[in-house]
């Protein structure tokens, strides 16, 4: 089994005693870092965000699908966290970006008022 640090990507670790679910926990010896040792795939930050820069453009899930290679369910998925954790908590005072996000956030919107499925 090979575990790697999501932050710093050092292989050093140990464990952390074992969550409520049932799985285990794990600690960068090199950062500190506590994360779960969870079964399902991952997906690398860099392919999700490919992802959300291709959604933020115009691109379908499901033409993302095709291109990135990871289900429109997670592509979806991905952009639903995105709003909703800039909606709980706005990002801090990068100006630059928060223009970017409200052009997301307006696409979004955008997407869910329109009912159906249509050709785009
Ligand atoms: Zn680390």
């Amino acid at each position: 089994m090979t575990l790697q640090c999501p932050r710093c990507q050092s292989a050093q670790m140990r464990k952390s005693g074992i969550s409520r679910h049932g799985h285990q926990r794990w600690m960068c010896k090199a950062c500190g870092r506590t994360f779960g040792d969870k079964n399902h795939r991952r997906i690398d930050s860099q392919t999700r965000d490919k992802a959300l820069a291709l959604y933020a453009e115009g691109m379908s899930a499901r033409a993302i699908e095709r291109v990135v290679g990871v289900s429109h369910n997670s592509v979806l998925g991905w952009v639903r966290k995105e709003v909703e954790d800039y909606a709980l908590k706005p990002p801090p005072a990068a100006e630059q970006q928060v223009v970017e996000i409200d052009e997301m956030w307006s696409y979004v919107g955008s997407k869910k008022n329109r009912s159906g499925c249509g050709g785009g």
